[in-house]
């Protein structure tokens, strides 16, 4: 409920807006050429034809180099019921993430009451409660349940296909960060075995097409942003254990490179969570492989330029139609 209102000394209101002498943001260069559309919230931008050209190109060319994974393909709506949500314990990690759906529930009496604090401008967003619907946080969080109910996984496991878009409370001027974003997905649920072949294969898929997309890129071991004190010595097993490798490319002005691909591994946590089983009784392992695609397409933008019709020829051979 909190707007960030783009409120900084520079706002991102295209290069006329900022100060003569600066020349414009990565961000700046993206309104300004109408790729990504302001809404006056940082993070939360709108999307041209030729910005969703290059995302449905990268979801097709995902699709290609999975073909051989035999996904199921499952498609959910961004958001959670509440009790699977608790379940996942995502607040346990990332409370600062999270992002839940509240509605007005009242009647008439409440409905004067909201519309009087509207017309005072005063906050109006106590008057709303909770739906019992929490934003998705990653595009594989729904399938969990649904698989757990199915009962015992083939001992030889499975893998899914899952895109969505995901709700991150994180709103940034950089545009890689954004609030409202999609991810794709191949979620894999098996033995540890078949899930640490599973993240060695997609770690080197997802460098191929990275090279194949002519992007600079390194791989490395992940840092997420577990929440508080506790968080900390969570993130430092995360790395200990190497549960996460990143895909990172340069993207931003200035800036370290940033995760556009992640590969994880989450042992059994999501298996004991909701348990999911195997034929032969054990808890199920899973992991997957991210790609952000809003980012791939922000890299894309960065490196190639702003018009696709002007990209190399291998990079336009790499993704079909653009
Ligand atoms: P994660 O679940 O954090 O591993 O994220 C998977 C992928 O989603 C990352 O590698 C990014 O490409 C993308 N992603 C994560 N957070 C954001 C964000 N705030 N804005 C855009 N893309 C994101
Ligand atoms: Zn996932």
């Amino acid at each position: 409920m909190d707007a960030h209102v783009l409120t900084e000394e520079r706002p991102a209101g295209g290069a006329a807006a900022s100060p003569a002498a600066l020349p414009p943001t990565y961000l700046e260069s993206l309104l300004a050429a109408g790729l990504l559309i302001e809404t006056g919230v940082r993070g939360l931008y709108g999307r041209s034809a030729v910005f969703e050209g290059i995302a449905d190109a990268l979801n097709a060319v995902i699709t290609r180099i999975g073909v051989d994974q035999q996904a199921e393909v499952l498609r959910f709506p961004p958001a959670l019921g509440q009790t699977d949500f608790e379940t996942s314990e995502y607040l346990n990690s990332f409370p600062q993430l999270a992002g839940t759906i509240h509605s007005f529930c009242g009647d008439e009496r409440a409905h004067r009451r909201l519309l009087a604090r509207l017309e005072d401008k005063q906050d109006w967003t106590d008057q709303q409660e909770p739906t019992g619907l929490v934003l998705t946080p990653a595009a594989c969080y729904p399938i969990y349940p649904v698989i757990a109910k199915r009962g015992p996984l083939p001992q030889a496991g499975k893998v899914v296909d899952v895109l969505s878009y995901c709700y991150r409370h994180e709103p940034s001027l950089e545009p890689t960060r954004m609030q409202l974003f999609r991810q794709r997905e191949y979620v894999c649920l098996g033995s540890p075995e078949r899930i640490v072949a599973f993240r060695q294969l997609w770690m080197e898929r997802g460098q191929q097409l990275g090279r194949d997309l002519q992007l600079p890129l390194e791989v490395d071991i992940a840092n997420d942003p577990f929440f508080g004190r506790g968080g900390k010595i969570v993130a430092d097993s995360q790395r200990e254990q190497k549960l996460k490798f990143e895909l990172l490319i340069p993207v931003n002005d200035g800036a370290p490179p940033t995760a556009c691909m992640s590969f994880n591994y989450h042992m059994d946590h999501f298996g004991s969570l909701w348990h999911i089983a195997l034929e032969d009784g054990s808890t199920a392992h899973t992991g997957c492989v991210g790609f952000g695609i809003e980012r791939l397409v922000l890299a894309l933008l960065k490196h190639h330029g702003l018009d696709p019709a002007n990209w190399p020829q291998g990079v336009r051979d790499t993704l079909g139609d653009v």
